[in-house]
């Protein structure tokens, strides 16, 4: 029995499996077209230079060299049953139809893995791509994950992401009329955001009907773009009592149906700043305390 007062992740999974699933970070040396050129070549401005891969993984063994260690990995530290494989890095439906394919069989071929997450930008999912993301959500327990950050055209410009808002609205729509479970990532704290237009962006992801999400805070990874703009001083960061109390009121505006999938970003190797986010579970602890402290959860204020 979950003692949080937000949907977890963790406790979805529990319901689901009767038992601990750990997500599997994946590599499948994919790139993305905000790097590659085809659509720019310096990425989104808080990018760094793995492209959201995380921590540890090890690109250059072949996946199922990367699952079987990580099962190991994870076993050991959360005596964890079965697993996820998570395709994280870069953009992961950015291939052909028959080499996707083949990267998401071998995680179909483990009987240990109880399904997938698949992460990618909302202008990466032509209709044959689509095809096979519903066959295999057929198959097996399946979760995409999609780029949104945040619903502002002028954010989305700032940071260089390629798409506007509509471009995500549009992929979450042709998603769900797939009846594919679809996850979106917002960040907290982008530059020149009020929190009025962050808790717009929130708001937001009730009326698109999303399943699940991931927040994130604002910060800035070696060989990001951001990096200058930090250095300069130019760039203003969330302290940790404020994201605490963004996330918080967040959460309270969230409908209870979306599965919070992560509250905050991992502190990576590769992390310039803030220096807080580095102690990820003092912040998850601050932001139950909050919660308790104003006696709110999940969904409380949805009708606002
Ligand atoms: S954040 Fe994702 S979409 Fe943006 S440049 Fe990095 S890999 Fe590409």
């Amino acid at each position: 029995m979950t003692t949080k007062r937000y949907t977890t992740f963790t406790t979805e999974l529990r319901q689901r499996f009767g038992c601990r699933v750990q997500r599997i970070a994946l590599d499948a040396g994919l790139t993305c077209p905000n790097r590659d050129g085809s659509l720019g070549i310096g990425g989104c401005s808080f990018c760094g230079d793995r492209g959201a891969a995380a921590v540890g993984v090890q690109i250059e063994l072949p996946l199922a060299e990367q699952l079987q260690r990580s099962k190991e990995y994870l076993r050991r530290k959360f005596r964890a049953d079965r697993f996820l494989g998570y395709f994280q890095a870069y953009s992961n439906t950015y291939a052909s139809v028959g080499a996707l394919r083949i990267l998401y069989q071998t995680v179909l071929d483990d009987p240990e893995l109880a399904g997938m997450i698949i992460g990618t930008r909302p202008d990466c999912l032509p209709d044959p791509v689509l095809d096979l993301l519903t066959e295999l959500h057929a198959k097996t327990y399946l979760w995409l994950e999609l780029g949104m950050q945040t619903m502002h055209d002028q954010t989305l410009a700032a940071i260089n992401r390629g798409h506007d808002h509509t471009c995500l609205v549009e992929a979450v729509q042709r998603c769900q009329d797939r009846g594919l479970r679809v996850c979106v990532h917002l960040i907290l704290g982008l530059p020149g955001e009020t929190r009025e237009q962050m808790l717009a962006s929130v708001r937001e992801l009730n009326r698109l009907g999303v399943d699940g999400v991931k927040l994130h805070h604002l910060h800035v990874l070696k060989g990001s773009r951001l990096v200058d703009d930090y250095q300069r001083g130019t760039l203003r960061l969330l302290e940790r009592e404020e994201y605490v109390q963004l996330v918080c009121d967040a959460l309270e505006l969230l409908d209870p149906r979306i599965v919070i999938h992560r509250l905050m970003g991992d502190g990576r190797s590769e992390l310039l700043a803030p220096d807080w986010s580095r102690r990820k579970l003092e912040v998850l602890n601050l932001i139950d305390a909050e919660l308790l402290k104003r006696d709110s959860r999940q969904g409380c204020r949805l009708s606002e």
